[in-house]
């Protein structure tokens, strides 16, 4: 079958997705007509966000967005790409500690289906210093991460690690004192309604 050129899938984990990410996916849009985020259900790693909550926010921040459609995925990537009749996997690249992984999984990809190519789009230089691990990081300790992520993800970050949710155009208000190992508590936080 005639594979759909137009089509770029854009796999990762994004736990949570970071303006780093919107911009590949913005720019790729020049490219192609449609760019598909696929959500890893198999990350390596121990995700702060459930894989439904990683879809449900990057859903959010596209709603309006009729090119670009986020969904889950399992198992090996180029056999998902293959089911979406797609022909192109998009990466990121940030920095050369990027390329030694990205250099490894693209030529795997390619044995295993030499029909599907890998395209990387270099960062933005504002996003280059941006991953989801260091806005985590910044965030679990109250930082402010807005710019950083988009406005929906910046509420679920704050809610995840039970901070007060805040508008975007109000300071921050510094910890009142520092907290300690273990705190706050992500597993309950403040009991307020959370937006994610
Ligand atoms: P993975 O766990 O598969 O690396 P990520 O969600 O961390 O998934 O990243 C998905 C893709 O986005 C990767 O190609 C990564 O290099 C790229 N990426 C991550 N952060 C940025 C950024 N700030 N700017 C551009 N690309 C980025």
């Amino acid at each position: 079958m005639a594979q759909d050129k137009r089509i770029a899938i854009y796999p990762g984990t994004f736990d949570p997705l970071t303006n780093g990410h919107v911009n590949i996916i913005r720019r790729a849009l020049r490219l192609f007509d449609k760019v598909i985020v696929a959500v890893a259900a198999d990350t390596g790693k121990t995700p702060l966000f459930s894989l439904n909550e990683r879809v449900d926010m990057a859903e959010k921040v596209f709603a309006r967005e009729s090119d670009i459609v986020v969904e889950p995925f399992q198992g090996l990537l180029v056999d998902y790409v293959a089911s979406r009749n797609a022909q192109t996997v998009l990466r990121g690249l940030r920095a050369v500690s990027d390329f030694e992984y990205e250099f490894q999984i693209s030529l795997m990809n390619r044995k295993l289906r030499p029909d599907i190519e890998t395209l990387f789009l270099i960062a933005d230089y504002r996003w280059l210093y941006i991953s989801s691990t260091i806005v985590k990081t910044v965030a679990s300790l109250g930082g402010d991460v807005r710019g950083l992520v988009p406005d929906h993800v910046f509420a679920c970050l704050r809610a995840r690690f039970g901070f007060d949710p805040v508008g975007v155009d109000e300071p921050i208000a510094p910890l009142p004192s520092p907290a300690l190992p273990g705190q706050p508590d992500a597993s309950a936080p403040n009991g307020r309604e959370q937006p994610c």
